[in-house]
């Protein structure tokens, strides 16, 4: 039994360790089209968590995995069942407490990875700048492959599409439901445009209420996903996210950390 994984480990296997850095994935619990479950970005968090952690393991880094948060911010899905908010004064303030525990247990570089766009968590670290003595880092997962997304796949999506579901035909087939030919279920995740040429354009943000946005309530169309295209992604995420950690888990804590020192400050010591 490995002890990179807090939630499959024991006392036993934890309690003489030292771990440099803790990576704790952010999911939620919201409707995802009509073929992932509501749990999508909590599998998810588990899936790219597990792959990127064990991948810094095996090149040394000294890293431990937590639970994924299975709640997120889902304000503006309001109208739509089941779907699980947490306000994002609440979202900081569980962060918080969790930090808090992690400093306790002697741990000072925590990874928020984040699967779900609405949690934003930028802001917990602004939030906690002064508040915790612990360095907060934060990795959206689908910014990960910003540079090689049109090489992976076909369409953009922003939510349920094709690069979702490929990830979980690859890492929770089982949970991708699909019909007797095999073909996923979900619908094209066509959305509404905003009416506004300025929020269009990106230069005036919004909220996007969800019921409004798409009648699948999904963005992006899933049907063009394929196991071996999550496979890649995965593989990709793993390499990438497990470098950062490898690097991350290496990297004293001292006084211009976590910047390259400046050459003045070299010459004065
Ligand atoms: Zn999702």
């Amino acid at each position: 039994m490995s002890s990179w994984e807090l939630a499959t480990s024991t006392y036993a296997q934890i309690r003489d360790q030292a771990y440099e850095v803790a990576v704790l994935p952010l999911g939620a619990t919201e409707p995802h089209n009509f073929h992932l479950p509501y749990g999508t970005d909590r599998f998810e968090g588990d899936a790219v968590g597990r792959a990127a952690v064990e991948w810094a393991e095996n090149r040394g880094g000294r890293v431990i995995l937590l639970p994924t948060l299975p709640y997120g911010i889902e304000s503006n899905m309001s109208a739509l069942p089941f779907a699980m908010n947490l306000n994002p004064t609440t979202m900081i303030a569980v962060v918080r407490d969790l930090v808090e525990s992690l400093r306790s247990s002697g741990v000072r570089k925590v990874l928020l990875l984040n699967m779900h766009g609405g949690n934003e968590p930028k802001s917990i670290l602004r939030e906690l700048y002064n508040q915790v003595d612990v360095h907060l880092f934060v990795c959206n997962w689908y910014e990960v492959v910003a540079d090689c997304y049109d090489d992976l796949f076909e369409h953009r999506e922003d939510h349920a599409g094709e690069m979702e579901t490929s990830l979980m035909l690859s890492a929770f087939p089982d949970l991708v439901s699909r019909d007797d030919q095999g073909r996923i279920e979900g619908a094209d995740g066509a959305v509404q445009p905003c009416r506004f040429e300025a929020v269009q354009r990106g230069w005036v943000r919004i909220s996007r209420p969800w019921h409004a946005l798409t009648a699948s309530t999904g963005s992006g169309d899933p049907r063009l996903a394929t196991r071996e295209k999550g496979d890649r992604l995965l593989q990709i995420l793993a390499e990438r996210i497990g470098s950062f950690l490898v690097e991350l888990s290496a990297s004293a804590i001292d006084a211009s950390f976590p910047m390259v020192p400046r050459k003045d400050a070299d010459d004065a010591n």
